[in-house]
């Protein structure tokens, strides 16, 4: 049994990290373990800046986007150097193991922090991309995908008012999960993922056929890593002659209060990883499999990779 533990965010921030947090805090607590909160990531074990959480640290968060505990990426934990530094800033408060909620990256410094160390860590996937492996589900995907879709809602008004394509860029550079989620639940006639080979002048042919046929405009969703929206709207004007609009939507997918849905599930997993790493466990992810919580190696969440989901590329196709 751990009688001390320390929780962090870290990388890119994602709505539902402050559930989580919250989460893993009142655990620690109920089960009458100190919890420590330590600030900007992996940057604050190193220049220490963390202090030792009350239930009352995390009141009034569950509704709040980004993270409370702030996040940052840090260069100097990549170094065995600086990861030393962190282990005995731990140290010296007691601090047994850790929570670590991030992405991809995140599990990673914690997987070598671990090995180096021996200090039991316990991952939670936060991160709108969706792109950690092992896991349906990723902390904040869900509500990033409903802002996408609130902004489809309204270009949707608007391209089918002048009868334009518009073409809307969302995030994701190695995976197309938030575009393809949020590419299904908008109606999307053709959604562009980096794991999709696609051909532009088919994608125009179909539009205007589509157009032939009555269609009075034509969405596209494009993720960031299939390369410029802005190139591929052009491209699309030239070759369809016909009125595209470009819409980069940006860091505004990152904002906003948590969904019901992704401060219920971080909820859940806040609560499985403090009272495994308490247990002493180790090494482990929290996440979900078809609706279940489950546990993913550590190094298999970190070394695999995830896959689209092919039934959601045929869906899409089927349904454009
Ligand atoms: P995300 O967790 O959202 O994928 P990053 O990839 O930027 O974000 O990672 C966040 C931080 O995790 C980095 O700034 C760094 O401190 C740490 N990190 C990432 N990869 C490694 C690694 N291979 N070894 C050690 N630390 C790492």
């Amino acid at each position: 049994m751990l009688k001390s533990i320390g929780v962090l965010t870290s990388g890119g921030d994602s709505p539902g990290m402050n559930a989580a947090l919250r989460a893993v805090v009142r655990t620690a607590l109920f089960e009458g373990v100190k919890v420590w909160g330590i600030y900007n990531g992996y940057r604050g074990l190193l220049d220490e800046e963390m202090e030792e959480m009350t239930s009352r640290s995390v009141s009034d968060i569950i509704q709040r986007g980004g993270t409370i505990l702030g996040t940052a990426r840090c260069k100097r934990f990549m170094t065995e150097e600086g990861r030393m530094q962190a282990y005995e800033n731990m140290k010296k408060r007691g601090i047994e193991g850790l929570v670590i909620i991030g992405g991809d990256g995140s599990l990673r410094g914690a997987t070598q922090l671990s090995l180096e160390t021996g200090v039991p860590i316990v991952g939670l996937p936060g991160t709108i991309d969706n792109d950690v492996w092992g896991t349906d589900y990723t902390i904040g995907c869900d509500t990033a995908a409903n802002t996408i879709i609130d902004a489809i809602n309204k270009l949707r008004d608007t391209a089918s008012s002048h009868n334009r394509i518009a073409v809307v860029e969302v995030m994701g550079r190695h995976c197309g999960w938030l575009a393809m989620l949020a590419g299904i639940a908008g109606g999307a006639e053709f959604i562009l993922v980096p794991e999709e080979e696609y051909n532009l002048d088919d994608i125009c042919s179909g539009i205007i056929k589509s157009y032939e046929q009555g269609r009075r405009y034509s969405l596209i969703v494009v993720a960031e890593g299939v390369g410029s929206s802005l190139d591929i709207g052009k491209y699309i004007e030239e070759k369809t002659n016909m009125d595209v609009r470009v819409s980069v939507l940006g860091h505004i997918q990152r904002g906003g209060s948590p969904s019901v849905r992704d401060r219920v599930k971080a909820s859940q997993l806040g609560e499985k990883a403090a009272l495994a790493l308490i247990a002493g466990q180790s090494d482990v992810v929290f996440g979900f499999n078809q609706g279940k919580v489950v546990a993913i190696d550590l190094h298999d969440a970190i070394t695999n990779k995830k896959h689209m989901n092919d039934e959601f590329i045929r869906l899409a196709k089927q349904l454009n």
